[in-house]
């Protein structure tokens, strides 16, 4: 609903007033969409496909802007939204990485009802051992849901918690091993051999472990979560993104740019703070709500 405002409502309110398109509705239009969010990138595809769609007189007038943008939006959202492949059978290891803040605990806690719901035997492991707060918090999590964690002492090696956990994760039968990480960025070098090591670590005890690695990102931040995905993404190789917090925000249209600025899809999107507030990525959904 904030982002339709911010960004469609808006479009709609500057294209009205043209009966002829001309370079200064283009200005407008790029002025509405750069505050939106959107991104450079996205918003330079957006008013190309505009202009295609004024020379194919697709578009005659600024009325036309608005139902031509929704088919171009809708593609967007559908190249974003790539779900999770099915890795039923095996013990899915996924990797949930970024900065301190975005909402990382929270979400692993929020997947851990997901897929045990699902029927899925689901584990967590603490590999953020650096702050003793990230462990006690998913400890939490683990005990609302009901499910087993491994842990290690605060400062403990986060490759050995990922050794014991996968370990133990494939001795049990479990289903999905969802695995904290340390989101110190300032410290970048240290934090990208550890995830490394991390990483190594659970593919030699589980074949093509980790199958995931979601970079969780804090939409209220619009593009600056973009930049510092970016940074993330030269750290360790992502599968996916997960975006919280989009229910407080009218910067929701970062999503359109993700897969083309990041090169992955948004897997997951976080609309709250409860344990029931995290679903798949809908394109379909996002669309109606932005354009209904
Ligand atoms: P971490 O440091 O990355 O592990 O972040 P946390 O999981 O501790 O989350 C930081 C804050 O963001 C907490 O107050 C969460 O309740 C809140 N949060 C996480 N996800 C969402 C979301 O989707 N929506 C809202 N409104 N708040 C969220």
């Amino acid at each position: 609903e904030k982002t339709k405002k911010s960004f469609i409502q808006n479009i709609e309110t500057v294209v009205r007033g043209y009966a002829k398109i001309d370079d200064e509705m283009y200005e407008d239009l790029e002025a509405v969409m750069l505050t939106s969010d959107i991104g450079v990138e996205t918003t330079d595809y957006l008013l190309g496909k505009i202009r295609e769609g004024v020379k194919s007189k697709e578009i005659r007038d600024g009325n036309d802007v608005v139902p031509y943008l929704e088919k171009c939006v809708v593609e967007l959202l559908e190249e974003n939204a790539e779900p999770m492949p099915d890795r039923t059978g095996t013990t899915e290891v996924i990797f949930i990485v970024g900065v301190n803040g975005v909402g990382k605990t929270t979400t692993i806690g929020k997947l851990a009802k997901y897929y045990t719901q699902q029927g899925k035997k689901v584990m967590l492991a603490a590999g953020d051992t650096f702050r003793a707060a990230a462990s006690e918090q998913l400890t939490i999590w683990a005990e609302r849901n009901d499910v087993p964690i491994v842990k290690h002492q605060e400062g403990a090696d986060a490759a050995a918690v990922v050794f014991d956990a996968t370990a133990s994760a494939k001795a049990r039968g479990i289903d999905v091993l969802l695995v904290d990480t340390a989101g110190r960025l300032h410290t970048k070098s240290n934090l990208m051999e550890e995830l490394r090591k991390m990483a190594r670590v659970a593919g030699r005890n589980i074949d093509g472990a980790p199958h995931e690695t979601l970079l969780v990102l804090d939409a209220t931040t619009g593009q600056n979560a973009v930049s510092q995905a970016k940074l993330f993404g030269d750290v360790v190789p992502l599968t996916g993104v997960v975006l919280t917090k989009l229910d407080g925000t009218a910067k929701g249209g970062i999503i359109l740019s993700i897969k083309r600025e990041l090169g992955v899809p948004v897997r997951w999107v976080g609309v709250g703070e409860g344990a029931d507030d995290l679903r798949p990525f809908d394109a379909a959904q996002f669309a109606d709500a932005l354009f209904d």
